[in-house]
């Protein structure tokens, strides 16, 4: 099943075209796609039975919005793949190094990001949405407690991320617009193998970031049955797993986005967003 958001109501999404799950189910389930996390399995069985012709919407991707807007709580990993961690001059981490991104930076798939001053980067990623209350998972149960997957964007500006000792790496990864996400939620039974999915990020149509998800240090179940080890994971929470290498900071010279690019993260089996950038002079705070 692939869930989008069209046009602020719940779908769900076959090819080019979408089915109104309010409509659909004539009100039995929301148009509302939080309350509908937190009955997923219902929802998913209600999905497969769907005949072809309620599929009666065309899916327009600039009106398509974050597949889960409100998240209560957003993970990210840092250092996940073990070249980008080699390139920040690191060795793969022994535990998972978490962080926020604040859930008021979670935005759709194809958008335009101010760029505040300072030294903004790209990071593509594989997020993990959470499908259930789920505390104290077990790994080899953990993809259970997941609803499905969905193509992030981990948007950091540089120099508030690593500014003070020790950094603080959140607030950098949480201005406005920094959390893309979209443009569905693919459900894991989707994909012939969830945990190997190839992972691509474009900058100007160059493939600057490449790499497969099997590569991660922490893979997500491991994620997920470490995380909820520590605390409850809710429906609808988010998990950025961590990006391959190829950042714009680790290059020579480094790279960083100006209001001329050009930015599309790609997965294997989920889809793509685009992100165009303005200048800081635009930016006006009401
Ligand atoms: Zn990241």
């Amino acid at each position: 099943m692939r869930l989008g958001v069209l046009d602020g109501r719940a779908v769900v999404v076959n090819g080019d075209w979408a089915c109104d799950i309010a409509s659909a189910s004539r009100g039995l389930l929301s148009r509302d796609p939080m309350t509908l996390l937190e009955d997923w399995l219902r929802v998913r069985d209600w999905a497969a039975g769907l005949p072809e012709k309620v599929y009666d919407i065309p899916v327009d991707p600039n009106a398509l919005g974050a597949p889960v807007p409100r998240p209560r709580q957003v993970f990210a990993v840092a250092l996940n793949y073990p070249p980008h961690a080699a390139e920040a001059g690191f060795t793969p981490p022994e535990e998972p190094l978490v962080f926020t991104k604040f859930p008021s930076c979670i935005t759709g798939p194809h958008t335009t990001v101010a760029l505040p001053d300072g030294k903004v980067d790209w990071e593509v990623e594989l997020v993990a949405v959470i499908g259930r209350e789920t505390y104290r998972v077990s790994e080899d149960r953990a993809w259970e407690a997941v609803a499905g997957l969905t193509v992030g964007q981990d948007i950091s500006e540089r120099v508030t991320q690593l500014q003070g000792k020790p950094a603080q790496f959140s607030i950098g990864k949480s201005f406005p617009g920094f959390g893309p996400t979209g443009p569905v939620l693919v459900t894991a039974d989707e994909f012939d193998n969830p945990d190997d999915l190839e992972i691509t990020g474009l900058l100007n149509g160059r493939a600057v970031q490449h790499d497969r998800t099997k590569s991660m240090v922490f893979p997500v179940p491991e994620l997920i049955a470490r995380l909820s080890a520590v605390l409850p994971l809710s429906p609808g929470d988010l998990v950025f797993t961590g990006t391959p290498a190829g950042v714009g900071n680790r290059m020579n010279p480094p790279r960083y986005l100006t209001a001329e690019d050009d930015l599309v993260s790609r997965i294997q089996g989920i889809g793509e967003i685009h992100q165009r950038f303005t200048a800081p002079e635009d930016i006006h705070p009401a």
